[in-house]
């Protein structure tokens, strides 16, 4: 095989192509969204493997079960927030006896670039009791990949492999030696009690769970990604994770002697390379991307009298990515002269919608439909009406997780308050918005739900909805929404007025109403018609 040039998402999606997968299911999310386009674009040239978006990431992964319960490999990824959603089928899988390779891939956001937290999905690892990989580079993030299959096949359980935002969009030379695995045939799970959680079997599955950690205790300890390094020096000792191992080795150069080191790229925490580290050393520094896992674990590992030092003691940062300059003040090195750049000024440039963005015309038709109420209340949602926060709009008060609109509003009218009014987008709903909207139906909730449908998931790079636009109000009549109060508008600044007149009147109806504001996204519009363009050219 040759070399390549691949961003770390790229590096994990092609690690899974050449591990023979069936097929990979997906929600867009940053920073995990460049996996599924790269296989979208691999498959549609090569005609495998199957690759999908799903309606949210708990589909995703229970698509993923089916196909590692009939005996083939599947992917599932999802940005951190996405594996609360796919929690419930990932937590029990992990009693599963898995079949065909399962892998989870979630990228975390530390420094919340494009995300509502910083959560870190090591503890969702430690948690399910399942084998975690963490690449430091794009050439590991193939690597694992790879492995993690081989892995959730020799110890049947799902590995999850954890990467984080600066990984998995910056680029890096990929070398793929081995040959790819041919996909698997077809072999249904020979045993059904290993797939069925009733109560029996689950507490049996539970029980081998838990008689496997040693197994993946031993595999942990002789993997070649948790590399030991004693030295001469023993008043320090460092622990590194994933990409601190860079920023770490980076400022090597000038920490005179190099303290003995330890690597952990395979969790669960290699306990006796752990031991024999600090058995050298009288202090341990921990540096670590995310929640300090491996700092918190330690304490339960090694005696009292060895100091700890990492995000729980102060050394380094508990928020925010790391950096080589953080690791260097761990280091205690000298702080790096920064650069001095006079007369530079940057202008500050907050995030907000797009010039024509259909969302801005009905955030402006809603305001002009609110005027006049003494108070308000718009609960939101995730997508790029989630900028209507801030000004010119300040048009929406919340932002909390995928669907929160919907319940949020109900809640705020089941406690007094109107009117109540939610804004979602139309991938939204269908991914979580729906089932809140069940709720308000059942109790006729006094609130207005605004779906803004641009007709694409337009903030994570123009991916197709589930279901077209078209099939939206079919589809909010079907679950019960009364006709009179299930409105279509055209989301457009000449129909500002009328806009604001048929939400005002659904804001007085006291009872549960839908408006659907209809345009497409301008950006996936202009795309569109470029390629439509393009298209055209070819035939011409
Ligand atoms: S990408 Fe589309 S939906 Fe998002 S702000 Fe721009 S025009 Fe609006």
């Amino acid at each position: 095989m040759s070399d390549m040039v691949l961003l770390g998402d790229e590096a994990v999606a092609l690690g899974a192509v050449h591990a023979g997968i069936t097929a990979s299911y997906a929600y867009p999310g940053t920073p995990s969204t460049e996996i599924t386009e790269y296989l979208l674009r691999y498959s549609a040239r090569h005609g495998k493997p199957k690759a999908a978006w799903c309606t949210n990431e708990k589909t995703a992964y229970e698509e993923a079960l089916g196909v590692s319960l009939v005996g083939r490999r599947a992917l599932v990824s999802m940005k951190h927030v996405g594996l609360n959603v796919a929690s419930d089928p990932f937590m029990n899988s992990a009693l599963l006896t898995i079949n065909g390779g399962l892998v989870v891939v979630v990228a975390d956001d530390p420094g919340m670039h494009s995300s509502q937290n910083e959560q870190d999905s090591r503890y969702y690892a430690d948690f399910a009791r399942v084998i975690c990989l963490e690449p430091a580079s794009q050439q590991e993030a193939y690597e694992m990949t790879r492995e993690a299959f081989d892995v959730s096949e020799r110890f049947h359980i799902p590995v999850l492999v954890r990467l984080v935002t600066r990984l998995a969009h910056s680029r890096a030379i990929v070398h793929m030696p081995d040959k790819a695995r041919e996909e698997t045939a077809l072999h249904k799970a020979a045993d059904w009690t290993g797939w069925t959680l009733l109560p029996g079997n689950a507490r049996r599955q539970w029980h081998s769970l838990l008689e496997r950690q040693k197994d993946f205790q031993a595999y942990t300890q002789q993997s070649p990604h948790n590399p030991l390094r004693l030295t001469g020096r023993h008043d320090l000792g460092v622990i590194t994770t994933g990409l601190a191992r860079n920023y770490y080795v980076e400022n090597l150069e000038e920490a005179g002697e190099h303290p003995s080191h330890l690597h952990i790229g395979a969790y669960p925490m290699p306990v006796a390379k752990i031991r024999e580290l600090v058995s050298h050393v009288e202090k341990v520094l921990v540096l670590e991307e995310g929640y300090p896992l491996v700092e918190h674990l330690l304490r339960g590992i090694i005696p009292p009298g060895i100091a700890i030092s990492g995000k729980e003691s102060g050394e380094v940062p508990e928020d925010g990515e790391l950096t080589p300059d953080i690791v260097r003040r761990a280091l205690s090195l000298p702080v790096r002269a920064g650069v001095d750049l006079p007369g530079v000024a940057l202008p500050n440039r907050p995030p907000q919608l797009c010039d024509g963005c259909p969302h801005a015309d009905t955030l402006e038709a809603l305001q002009a439909a609110l005027k006049g109420f003494d108070t308000t209340l718009v609960t939101s949602d995730i997508g790029c009406y989630t900028l209507g926060a801030l000004p010119p709009y300040s048009a929406v008060e919340s932002c909390v997780c995928m669907g929160a609109s919907v319940g949020m509003a109900k809640g705020a009218s089941d406690a007094g308050f109107r009117p109540a009014v939610g804004v979602i987008g139309d991938s939204t709903f269908l991914h979580s918005g729906l089932t809140p909207l069940i709720d308000a139906i059942a109790a006729n909730t006094d609130m207005t739900l605004v779906i803004v449908d641009n007709q694409a998931v337009a903030m994570t790079g123009g991916q197709k909805t589930m279901l077209p636009s078209s099939s939206l109000k079919g589809l909010v009549l079907g679950l019960g929404v009364s006709p009179e109060h299930c409105r279509v508008i055209k989301a457009h600044h000449t129909q500002a007025a009328a806009n604001a007149e048929i939400i005002r009147a659904e804001l007085e109806h006291r009872g549960l109403s839908v408006i659907i504001a209809v345009r497409e996204c301008i950006e996936t519009a202009r795309t569109r018609k470029k390629l439509a363009a393009g298209a055209q050219e070819a035939t011409a």
